[in-house]
């Protein structure tokens, strides 16, 4: 038997998978990390402590499998995307914290890009709507304000990376400097039509090319596990961002299959093949993967609050003891009795972009219950899905075949089966839930013959249940009809 080792370095843990060549999981380690928050908005983590809880997660979780390293064909690593580190190419030490994607301090920064018109320049080159996330404004914020920095960078000696870059760099005994076009798309100095680093942007941006790694395919080797670690070398041949991991793990290989991850908030890709198509609905456009030297790409919306709905009903509002409860008390009712919840804590996205819309629950009588407020609060998971899909479908005119769902949330059945009844589309759960780490993992095993193909991979990955649609044409324009009059009312709110 032979295995391949996922990698999945997340925003607040770090964990390690070991995959059998059926595509089993044999075995699975995390560790915790610690949170930085060293001024309101800000978000940082410890470079040292993301590559230790990483090493540490690798060793536990191939010793759990009981496993002989020699065995290990590859290994594959997804990660958070968008955090950023810049270190020291000969010490190899971070010139200061890891700058994670959540962290806002660069939002000023990003107004004014805005503000002098470069929106729409960036949004061609990247795909990206210009956001305090993603790493251009993070780097020039170090370059700024880390001192020596600039000249350090500009002298060549230091050097940037996404997570999955840094991880790499530290893991390979040739110290490999590089990161996958999934990775690199993220940036907003990656051009997504030319495959290059783009020098306007750079220049934009005042960031110098000598620090910036190679972009390679998410899937081939890029260098050789070293062997202090286990024992062995093994090469590390697989690499993705979380949401483009979790895509490639869904096995959603054909135009037009859409994977969303239930969790705090919900996240939504759709596979759009060889074309990178432009968002006019506020969605961003990104590389889904590049394999062979093939590039595909996907759409990417998502919802700001999801999971996060179901724990306000457990926390704040006390209606429910557990986050699985909210099923069973959703389905103690026929419908939501008329009323609609609109989650909207912190503003609309897509593809409304209101930030002054506000929660709001509409329809309530006398007779509405706390399992009405419980079952409208799953239903508006499902609507706000439904809306980010309706733009992905306008913008990019394939029509949606499936959905596969994993994340948290996705354990909901009547979340499920009313998601699939209000988009008319089938709802898929995955046999295995580890989605991210089986799309890093499938990579790996590509890149090393452990499975032959794509269509091999898509054999390997099984549904466990499939929700289909069950709504008639006109019940589902209707509810759809008042969630969007529901919506109107949260709209606008504060001021
Ligand atoms: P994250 O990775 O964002 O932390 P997870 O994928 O672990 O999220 O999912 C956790 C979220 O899913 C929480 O917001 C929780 O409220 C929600 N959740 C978990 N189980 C259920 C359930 N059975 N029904 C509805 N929501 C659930």
């Amino acid at each position: 038997m032979k295995y391949i080792v996922a990698l999945d370095q997340g925003t607040t843990s770090s964990r390690a998978v070991v995959v059998d060549e059926r595509g089993g999981v044999v075995a699975a380690h995390g560790e915790e990390f610690e949170q930085i928050y060293p001024q309101p908005g800000w978000v940082e983590h410890d470079p040292k402590d993301i590559l230790s809880s990483q090493v540490r997660a690798l060793k536990a979780a191939v010793e759990k499998a009981g496993i002989d390293p020699r065995d290990i064909a590859g290994i594959g690593v997804t990660n958070q995307r968008e955090t950023t580190i810049i270190w020291d190419k000969k010490t190899g030490k971070p010139v200061c914290n890891a700058i994670v994607w959540q962290c806002r301090r660069t939002a000023g920064e990003i107004e004014r890009l805005k503000a002098e018109g470069a929106t729409e320049n960036i949004q061609k080159r990247t795909g990206l709507i210009p956001d305090a996330y993603f790493c251009a404004s993070k780097i020039q914020w170090i370059l700024r304000n880390v001192p020596g920095a600039r000249a350090a960078a500009q002298a060549g000696e230091l050097l940037f990376g996404t997570v999955d870059t840094f991880l790499i760099w530290n893991l390979t005994k040739e110290r490999a400097h590089v990161t996958d076009v999934s990775n690199a798309s993220r940036t907003m100095l990656y051009n997504i039509h030319t495959m290059q680093w783009d020098e306007e942007l750079l220049r934009l941006m005042e960031i110098p090319a000598a620090i910036l790694p190679k972009v390679v395919d998410s899937s081939g080797v890029v260098g050789m596990l070293d062997p202090a670690i286990l024992g062995v070398e093994i090469p590390i041949c697989g690499i993705a961002g979380d949401q483009q991991a979790a895509l490639f793990g869904q096995a959603c290989f054909e135009k037009g299959m859409v994977k969303t991850t239930y969790g705090t908030g919900g996240f939504l890709l759709m596979q759009t093949g060889e074309e990178a198509v432009e968002s006019k609905n506020g969605l961003l456009t990104t590389v889904a993967w590049r394999v062979g030297g093939k590039t595909e790409y996907a759409l990417e919306g998502s919802v700001f609050v999801a999971g996060a709905a179901v724990q306000w009903l457990r926390d704040e509002m006390k209606l429910i003891s557990s986050a699985a409860e909210s099923e069973q008390v959703a389905l103690s009712v026929e419908d939501t009795g008329g009323v609609y919840m609109v989650p909207a804590f912190t503003g609309l996205g897509a593809p409304y972009w209101d930030m002054y819309g506000r929660g709001t629950v509409v329809g309530l009588t006398r007779g509405t219950g706390r399992a009405h407020l419980v079952r409208a609060t799953l239903e508006a998971i499902a609507f706000q899905t439904a809306d980010v899909m309706e733009a992905m479908h306008k913008d990019s005119r394939i029509a949606i075949t499936q959905m596969r769902a994993d994340g948290g949330a996705s354990a909901n059945a009547f979340l499920m089966q009313f998601q699939a009844d209000i988009l008319g589309v089938n709802v898929v759960r995955p046999a295995v839930t580890e989605t991210t780490a089986m799309g890093a993992a499938f990579l790996a095993g590509l890149a090393m013959g452990v499975w032959e193909s794509r269509e091999q991979v898509a054999s390997i990955w099984h549904a466990q249940k499939s929700f289909e649609p069950s709504f008639s044409e006109d019940m589902r324009a209707q509810k759809l009809a008042s969630w969007h009059r529901a919506v109107l009312r949260a709209m606008r709110w504060a001021d």
